[in-house]
Parts: structure tokens; sequence; C-alpha cells
């Protein structure tokens, strides 16, 4: 079985430019660099996804996130910021270890992302809402 790369680079296998650890997140330069300053905060333990996520780690990228994300505006003063999380490869996950991207936005950079809205009726919505509400349990 092939090693998870993200596993690799928290071992210290695998090279990596890394810019913050804590206890349970390392954030590193994305060797993809869709803009300059394009970072990934990533968990340190092995976790696929998000629903596999437990509360405190939940609770660690969020944080780490938000500290990077400010370094990112003060060191390279983007026009705008995306933040950018794939589960499962129809969501566009290619790495199946969680993180979240941090992606440094300016005008016409080229990143696109189709947003094919659907607009439908308010009972179409009461609708999905009725159904998560019972899955949360609130129903
Ligand atoms: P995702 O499509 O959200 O799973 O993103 C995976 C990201 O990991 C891509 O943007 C890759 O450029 C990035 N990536 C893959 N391998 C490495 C690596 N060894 N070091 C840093 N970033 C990596
Ligand atoms: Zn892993």
């Amino acid at each position: 079985m092939s090693e998870c790369i993200f596993c690799g680079i928290m071992a210290g296998r695998i090279p990596a430019t890394t810019v913050y650890e804590d206890e349970h997140t390392l954030a590193f330069m994305d060797i993809g660099q869709v803009n300059p300053g394009h970072v990934l905060v990533a968990v340190k333990a092995h976790v696929e996804n998000l629903y596999q996520l437990d509360e405190e780690q939940a609770g660690a990228i969020a944080r780490a996130s938000l500290r990077v994300a400010r370094a990112i505006r003060d060191a390279f003063h983007p026009q705008g910021l995306s933040v950018y999380q794939a589960n499962g490869a129809p969501a566009g996950q290619t790495v199946f270890h969680y993180h979240v991207h941090l992606l440094p936005r300016h005008e016409g950079d080229g990143m696109a992302l189709i947003w094919p809205a659907k607009n439908p009726p308010r009972k179409t919505l009461d609708a999905y809402a009725e159904k998560l509400r019972a899955a949360l349990g609130k129903a």
C-alpha cells in the first residue's frame, strides 16, 4: 500500500515547507501554489475527511487557519482569500488526509469555481431543512 503523502510530511519522511505547527495541526506551503502564499492547514493525525475529525481537531484547524490567514493577509496583501476544503473525489479531493486550503486571491487570477445555483422554491428549502433538522436530532 502506498503511503499517505501528508502522513509522510507529518513524519518528516517527505519534505515540506512549513509555516506553522501546534499540537494537532501543521501548515505548509501547497506545492502547486495556485497563487503566491497558498497554504495548506492539515491535521497531524491521519484523518481522511471532515466527517472523521473530532471536535478538538476541528477547533485546532479553525484556530490555525485563522492565524495563518491573517499572516497571509499581512505578508502577501492579497485582494481576497478563498478557504477551500474538499471531501471525496467528486468534491475535488486528491489527497485523502484532511486539509484546508488558504488561497490568496486577486482579480483575474484565473481561479474558477462553477456555482450552478438552482434557486428552488421556498417549499423545497423547507423540505431540505426538515431533513437536516431530523438528522441533527432537532425535528
Ligand atoms: P485537494 O485537491 O484539496 O486534496 O488538494 C491537495 C493539494 O495538495 C493540492 O493542491 C496539491 O498541490 C497539494 N500537494 C500534494 N502533494 C504535496 C506535497 N508533497 N507538498 C505540498 N503540497 C502538496
Ligand atoms: Zn495521512
